[in-house]
């Protein structure tokens, strides 16, 4: 078994004992462990066939330690590397989570050759999706609160009041480092003590937002800590964590930022990864779902708001117009079907073609909300002339473009306006022994899942099979015998609108006329005639489920579909 399953104390204990790197997948016990990703594990494992790389599932509920990833089903892995916690990644994507195993598993081997000296927290790669719109503070629990053992606690009364841990390291600053992170104390009386009792034990580091998005979460936790000064936390405010876990005023208990440009500092400080993460190769682009509603459509206004979405730096990533009937709108707006005004909704939305748009952009959901302004109109012209309010529609206070209001809710609204589709690519023989590997990265790193994916050898009938659209040219014999010559990689993508963009990508049949329209395609780069051009691909949506029918059989589109590399 490729993961070791720890469902009580002892197999935890076990777990901790183990020598070399184990990377454990937490979970809810009513959410069970992440399935879709163990295929990904198995090919890591296979890759490094390394003896000290070991994989397990946990149990959130039944592991004391893992306390405090209860009762949030956050895809959530740990490192350990002899036993000791030196990595979190959460809502991490398949390939971020394979290069940090591979990180890891370096550092591993180097501190062993080193001579088995472990630092305390040797990296912690964190990725977070920051729920759009939400604020974050950086809390620290100080070396005082750690050494009297009350983590666990303050933990969960942090959870208890409403704060959402989206990250957490524990964590010994150096001297230096603590110097470095009270500098702007640096001419205050007490900086040297401040430094020694920072950097004399343990800290756990916290960066927190708050579950309801109206809180600002950085005022909510200084007021949840308390005043600085311990006695006067417990003569004004008993039920503060510092009155209660506080001794005095240097030792008291926790930390959080002051304002949000500490609050960046601090992440920064603290996790440079996420940095690292924001600003270079990580970065992850996000997506939102964009309507224009009928009445508005109505008025070809297109370019104009086109004109301003690309303004305001996103990308349309798909597009398309579409008739709603009642039954999907009430599935859209399932929220308001009980609202007074959900029957002029229901109206507005089916009385003509919705203009559906996927933008893609750095905090689109955010971004784009901000954009487009408040959805009562009246509002929106009063805080500044955003986008909505610039395209009023007669007589309709209400805001006639739409964006999600969440990363949950755009993920759900772009599956309804543009369901994911299948499409069969197949890599040539000719083009196994030396792109193989260039052509799937770039297919995972267009977006495509690869949900299927099958070596071969096609026997004559298949080859006829698939090419039986061609029986009658003068070419198909020559097709058939060619593509029966050697192993092809039969491939199954998904992703919204797959068909097309698969076609896009490998370009027009004939590689020099690749070459000559779309020089970036992959014919045009792999292919070497219009015969041996690298790489095939369905030619329509019915083409592709007879074609993934015919080599895969029947594949269930749902356990497909829970099966991609969303997220
Ligand atoms: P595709 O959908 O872009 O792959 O193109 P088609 O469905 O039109 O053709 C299927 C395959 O047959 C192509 O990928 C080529 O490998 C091959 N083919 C197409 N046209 C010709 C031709 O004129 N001569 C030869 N020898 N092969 C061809
Ligand atoms: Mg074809």
């Amino acid at each position: 078994m490729l993961q070791v399953s720890i469902t009580n104390q002892k197999q935890w204990e076990k777990m901790l004992a183990t020598k070399g790197l184990t990377v454990v997948d937490v979970y809810q016990k009513w959410c069970g462990p992440c399935k879709p990703i163990v295929k990904h594990l198995r090919k890591v494992k296979n890759e490094l066939g390394d003896v000290l790389l070991h994989f397990a599932t946990a149990e959130a509920d039944s592991i004391e330690d893992l306390k405090m990833f209860r009762g949030k089903c956050i895809p959530t892995f740990l490192f350990y590397a002899d036993g000791m916690l030196v990595g979190v990644l959460q809502r991490a994507n398949p390939p971020l989570l394979q290069r940090t195993i591979v990180k890891q598993l370096a550092k591993e081997k180097q501190s062993l050759n080193e001579g088995g000296q472990h630092k305390p927290v040797r990296i912690v790669q964190c990725t977070f999706s920051f729920p759009a719109g939400k604020s974050y503070t950086v809390a620290i629990i100080k070396p005082d609160a750690v050494s009297h053992r009350k983590t666990n606690e303050i933990i969960m009364k942090i959870q208890e009041s409403g704060f959402e841990i989206l990250a957490h390291k524990k964590h010994t600053l150096t001297e230096a480092e603590a110097r470095r992170f009270y500098q702007h104390k640096a001419e205050e009386p007490c900086f040297q003590d401040l430094v020694q009792f920072m950097s004399s034990g343990h800290c756990h580091i916290l960066v927190l937002s708050h579950t309801d998005s109206s809180v600002n979460v950085l005022p909510a936790w200084l007021e949840f800590m308390g005043p600085t000064d311990v006695s006067e936390a417990r003569r004004a405010k008993p039920e503060c964590l510092r009155a209660q876990y506080g001794t005095e005023t240097l030792h008291n208990a926790v930390h959080g930022s002051e304002d949000s440009n500490h609050a960046s500092r601090e992440l920064a400080f603290f996790f440079p990864n996420f940095r690292v993460e924001q600003d270079g190769e990580e970065e992850r682009v996000e997506r939102t779902l964009a309507l224009i509603r009928p009445g508005l459509a109505r008025e070809n206004r297109g370019a104009e708001i086109l004109a301003q979405i690309h303004k305001s730096g996103f990308t349309v990533s798909l597009q398309r117009e579409v008739m709603l009937t009642e039954e999907q709108v009430r599935l859209l707006y399932f929220k308001y079907v009980n609202e007074d005004y959900f029957p002029a909704l229901l109206q507005s939305m089916t009385s003509g073609p919705v203009a559906a748009m996927v933008l893609a952009g750095k905090e689109a959901v955010h971004h784009w909300k901000n954009i487009i302004g408040p959805s009562d109109l009246d509002k929106a012209k009063a805080e500044n002339p955003d986008l909505g309010a610039q395209f009023p529609v007669e007589n309709e206070p209400i805001s006639h473009i739409h964006g999600s209001e969440n990363q949950e809710a755009a993920e759900r609204e772009i599956s309804f306006f543009f369901p994911k589709q299948n499409t069969l690519a197949v890599i040539k023989h000719e083009a196994m022994e030396q792109h193989r590997e260039t052509i799937l990265e770039e297919i995972r790193d267009r977006g495509f899942s690869v949900t299927q994916q099958k070596e071969m050898v096609p026997s004559r009938e298949l080859a006829e099979e698939l090419y039986k659209e061609h029986k009658e040219k003068p070419f198909f014999n020559q097709l058939v015998d060619y593509m029966c010559q050697g192993p092809c990689l039969m491939l199954v993508l998904t992703k919204e609108n797959a068909v097309e963009e698969w076609r896009v990508m490998m370009g027009p049949s004939d590689p020099a006329k690749a070459k000559e329209t779309s020089p970036e395609s992959l014919r045009a780069r792999f292919g070497s005639d219009i015969l041996q051009n690298s790489v095939h691909g369905s030619s329509n949506v019915q083409h592709a489920e007879e074609e993934i029918q015919l080599i895969f059989g029947d594949i269930s589109t749902e356990e497909e579909l829970s099966n991609t590399e969303t997220n």
